[in-house]
């Protein structure tokens, strides 16, 4: 088997050791057969958020396939319903079912999040987000297997250290997330999404942003505008041949945003400061706070002079052709075509802006 086979950009070497778990005793049993073999390990979701090298991984690759959604609808102890479900989720469930499941049942808080592949289990590491939602929002706790101290523990939402395409799971905690705790607002009555919260969605529904429409409408515009950027997987589109976004959109200093052309998109950050001490050479979080403003990565790199559908002389790896922040397998393209093609946006960016774009994606035995 390859990485070739099991990821969606549809690149990376050979897996020589390679296990499918069903349940999390199967799971904690793999990992200690590797750990006795001296074998390192990767835990596998849907692979939609991984760029593996041509050389594959030399260690075991665990396929995560645990199954289970539990739902307990919150009461005070009189018994009054609190107005919100507390739901449990096992990680290996497809993370685009259980949005569909979660509007089907009237429960709001992840509609906005549909058509984005992948696991439960990966949605904290990155903290998805699209469309005015991101998953932290709704995230109470997750239970792990902490490899290092080969324990299962539980660790509550604001030990996750969420920010932007961040977690505590991306600074470096080795740990598996074995099922997700989700609080949704119960709207079983109403069957109303949470407030819209991002523009070209209000304009798609032709309301304001902050109404609350249909769970289902939510849905099913979400996943039009998705199809038609190419972000909602397609056997049938080549530009779905992707990870997503292959670069995260960058923070900067409101005053370093000023060297930008005036049309420029910028998003002010809103989230409150939090000042920490880091110890020396402790990874430095992504800036956050008063006085920063997100930038389009999409805009930067059509302002840098790469159009959609664009590819390097002989490449089989080209910028999709409906959206310049993913980068696409057009056949049988090798991970350093598409490493290669990464480079090279990056660097134009970086010459015409100043900024380096980080990538989106785990990227794994390939250096960008
Ligand atoms: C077409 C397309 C559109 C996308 N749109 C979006 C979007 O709108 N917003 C967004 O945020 N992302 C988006 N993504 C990226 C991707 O879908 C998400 O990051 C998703 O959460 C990855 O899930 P996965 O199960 O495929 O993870 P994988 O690719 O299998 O793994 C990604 C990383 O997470 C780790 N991991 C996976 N499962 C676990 C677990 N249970 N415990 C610990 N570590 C784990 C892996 O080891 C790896 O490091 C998109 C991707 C594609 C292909």
């Amino acid at each position: 088997m390859r990485f070739a086979d099991v990821t969606t950009l549809g690149v990376g070497g050979d897996i020589d050791d390679f296990v499918e778990v069903e349940t999390n005793a199967e799971l904690l049993a793999a990992v200690s057969q590797a750990q006795s073999a001296g074998l390192p390990i990767l835990v596998l979701g849907g692979g939609s958020n991984l760029l593996v090298g041509d050389a594959g991984f030399d260690g075991r690759v665990i396929a995560l396939r645990t199954r289970g959604i539990d739902v307990r609808i919150s009461e005070t102890p009189s018994g009054e319903n609190r107005g919100t479900a507390r739901v449990r989720i096992a990680a290996g469930e497809s993370w685009d079912d259980i949005v569909a499941w979660s509007v089907e049942n009237g429960f709001a808080g992840i509609e906005a999040l549909s058509g984005i592949p992948g696991s439960v289990g990966a949605a904290p590491i990155q903290n998805i987000g699209a469309y005015g939602q991101e998953v932290s929002s709704v995230i109470i706790g997750v239970d792990v297997y902490d490899i290092v101290a080969g324990e299962v523990r539980y660790i509550p939402a604001d030990e996750l250290e969420f920010a932007y395409r961040d977690s505590v799971f991306k600074q470096g905690l080795e740990a598996i997330v074995l099922s997700v705790d989700f609080e949704l607002a119960d709207a079983r009555a109403t069957r109303l999404s949470q407030p819209i919260a991002f523009d070209q969605l209000a304009g798609a529904l032709k309301v304001e942003m902050g109404a609350q429409v249909a769970l289902a409408d939510v849905r099913e515009a979400v996943l039009q505008l998705r199809r038609s950027k190419g972000m909602v997987l397609d056997a049938q589109d080549p530009d779905t041949r992707s990870a997503g976004s292959f670069f995260v959109n960058p923070i900067v200093t409101e005053h370093f945003s000023r060297s930008l052309p005036a049309d420029a998109p910028r998003f002010p950050v809103g989230e409150a400061a939090q000042d920490r001490v880091l110890e020396i050479g402790a990874h430095v979080p992504p800036l956050a706070g008063p006085g920063l403003v997100k930038l389009s990565a999409a805009w930067l790199i059509e302002n840098a002079g790469i159009p959609r559908g664009f590819s390097l002389p002989g490449s089989r790896a080209a910028v999709s052709s409906k959206h310049t922040l993913a980068l696409t397998n057009r056949g049988g393209a090798s991970a350093e075509e598409i490493a290669g093609l990464a480079r090279y946006v990056r660097s134009m960016v970086q010459s015409q802006f100043g900024i380096l774009l980080q990538p989106e994606p785990v990227c794994i035995g390939i250096e960008l």
